[in-house]
């Protein structure tokens, strides 16, 4: 049986946003910027997080994989979508839902300024900082969360729970112990 247990409720995640929305606004001050989530798991965040800053944005989504169906990374991230939107010259934000082992992070980050991007930031809600098998920075980080499989706010098990309001930690209960 899976069981949830709540992790970071939705007024600390809301307040959270809204911090992260404004460092975000004071860094890029009127400048022009190019907003792109990582797909699925952003989708959320991303919504939330452009809506509380007050700048001119542009947004483009990625979608790229490193977990499979089960829990486990790959070790192996593989682009499915790039960005449609031209880069070249442009400031990036790049909207993750949590850096696990950051090599998602690092392969993005590779993309852009592949594509001439002037700068290339990124903005995390979550962080596993013990997982960490890169040494990538994450330039604006939620929380520091421990090494737990989470859900909701557009975190999924199996493409279940993205639609809840706040984040749980999910565990597995073993039938009869
Ligand atoms: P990384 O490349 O940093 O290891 O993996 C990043 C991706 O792994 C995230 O975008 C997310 O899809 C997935 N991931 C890592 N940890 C978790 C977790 O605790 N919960 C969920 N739902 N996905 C996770």
């Amino acid at each position: 049986m899976t069981t949830l247990k709540l992790a970071i409720s939705e007024s600390q995640i809301q307040e959270c946003v809204g911090r992260l929305a404004q460092l975000i606004q004071v860094d890029y001050q009127d400048q022009p910027l190019l907003v792109v989530g990582a797909l699925n798991g952003s989708f959320v965040f991303l919504a939330d997080l452009i809506r509380r800053m007050n700048l001119p944005i542009q947004v483009d989504f990625i979608r790229l994989s490193s977990y499979d169906e089960s829990e486990k990374s790959s070790g192996t991230v593989r682009l499915h979508h790039g960005v449609r939107t031209s880069v070249a010259g442009k400031n990036v934000l790049v909207v993750e839902d949590i850096v696990d082992t950051g090599l998602t992070a690092q392969f993005i980050r590779g993309y852009f300024e592949d594509q001439g991007a002037a700068t290339v930031r990124i903005c995390s809600l979550l962080d596993k900082p013990v997982r960490r098998r890169t040494s990538v920075t994450v330039d604006y980080v939620g929380f520091e969360v421990p090494d737990e499989f989470l859900v909701g706010y557009g975190l999924d098990y199996n493409q279940q729970y993205r639609e809840l309001r706040a984040l749980y930690s999910l565990e597995e209960e073993i039938d009869g112990s």
